[in-house]
């Protein structure tokens, strides 16, 4: 159990208006959240404080090797009150796979959630009331040692940021267009790819911006080895219906273990769905489409959560799926997932933690 001292702002900053679109990332709330961890000595210090800069030395390992990690969740209004957090220990333990891959020390499971419930806690008239919105938070780690040589850090920052996020899709589920990547790669097994770090993204923005150019909003990426196998998309991980059942590419050393589509594997297995985790040849994908199979397509996230695929562009091909519209599985997920985030729907799997 931390003992997290608390110093409040006191010059306390004006909440985004009702109708501020509240763009994601763009507005912090008050305070933040800041341990510091030194060899020898283990975590120490755990404090909110007001939300600000913070300094560091500019030979900090983060500024010029990318030694972080980072998570991301959000905490809702629940419709039956209270603020609901979902599934935040799985946060926990993925920061800590993270963190092992990047030589990063762990953070107790339980420190991590408490930190979170905390800093949400003081913050919480922060989460706009409006239907849909919620509270994006970021807790991230940097190693913070000021020394060029390459080794890992001997000091580290967890830090957890908080801002208040609208719907992602305003106007109801949109389908996006995806930009099959056959030219750059994002990860290779035993390589980042399944931790979550900013070095997976820095090697991603180059076709983001060449997708975006061309008019799509994200990118599928394929293995880094034989350029043909599924592995996921810009921030989410990917599944297929086809003739009936639900597939997605396994998890292979190379793809980010979301938590997202853990609860959609769960859910479409519950539902009666085979659900099918296997390496995908994305000829196999060509192939439903032409044989008229591949009936849906959504990708999972924390920020969209569910986010049908209305077309695919390989090559010169252009693959429409469900006419450019929604399917029926990818809106139903949406409505439980939701639902269960909001106190909607019965959190029958304990995936809700409750903030008082
Ligand atoms: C965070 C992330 C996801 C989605 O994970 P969730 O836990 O469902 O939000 C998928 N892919 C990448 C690369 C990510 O960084």
């Amino acid at each position: 159990m931390l003992d997290i001292k608390v110093t409040k702002t006191e010059t306390p900053k004006a909440k985004p208006a009702k109708d501020d679109p509240l763009l994601f990332g763009t507005i912090f709330t008050d305070h933040m959240f800041i341990m510091d961890y030194a060899e020898g000595k283990g975590w120490y210090d755990p404090r909110i404080v007001p939300y600000g800069d913070i300094t560091l030395p500019p030979a900090a390992t983060i500024f010029h090797y990318g030694q972080g990690v980072f998570e991301g969740l959000k905490a809702y209004n629940a419709v039956d009150g209270g603020v609901n957090l979902f599934r935040p220990d799985m946060n926990a333990k993925r920061s800590n796979r993270s963190s092992d891959r990047l030589c990063i020390p762990e953070i107790p499971e339980e420190d991590f959630v408490q930190a979170i419930e905390e800093l949400v806690e003081l913050d919480k008239d922060w989460i706009p009331n409006e239907p849909d919105h919620s509270l994006y938070i970021r807790p991230f780690i940097i190693g913070t040692d000021p020394f060029l040589g390459l080794r890992t850090s001997a000091y580290y920052k967890f830090i957890i940021i908080l801002s208040p996020v609208g719907p992602y899709y305003p106007e109801g589920l949109d389908p996006v267009g995806i930009w099959i990547e056959d030219d750059y790669v994002r990860a290779v097994r035993g390589g980042i790819g399944e931790a979550k770090t900013g070095g997976n993204y820095a090697a991603s923005i180059l076709s983001q911006v060449k997708a975006h150019d061309e008019g799509y909003s994200q990118v599928l990426w394929l293995d880094g080895v034989y350029r043909k196998y599924i592995e996921e998309v810009g921030a989410m991980n990917i599944f297929f219906k086809i003739d009936g059942k639900v597939v997605t590419p396994m998890l292979n050393g190379s793809i980010l273990p979301g938590i997202t589509r853990d609860s959609v594997i769960q859910i479409c297995k519950e539902w009666g769905y085979d659900v099918i985790e296997k390496r995908i040849d994305i000829a196999e994908i060509e192939e439903a489409w032409k044989n008229g199979t591949l009936e849906e397509v959504w990708g999972t996230g924390t920020a969209a959560v569910i986010s049908p695929v209305g077309k695919l562009r390989m090559g010169d091909e252009i693959m429409q799926v469900q006419d450019g519209g929604i399917g029926e599985l990818s809106q139903r997920l949406y409505d439980e997932v939701t639902g269960i985030q909001l106190g909607k729907v019965k959190d029958t799997r304990g995936w809700i933690v409750k903030i008082d």
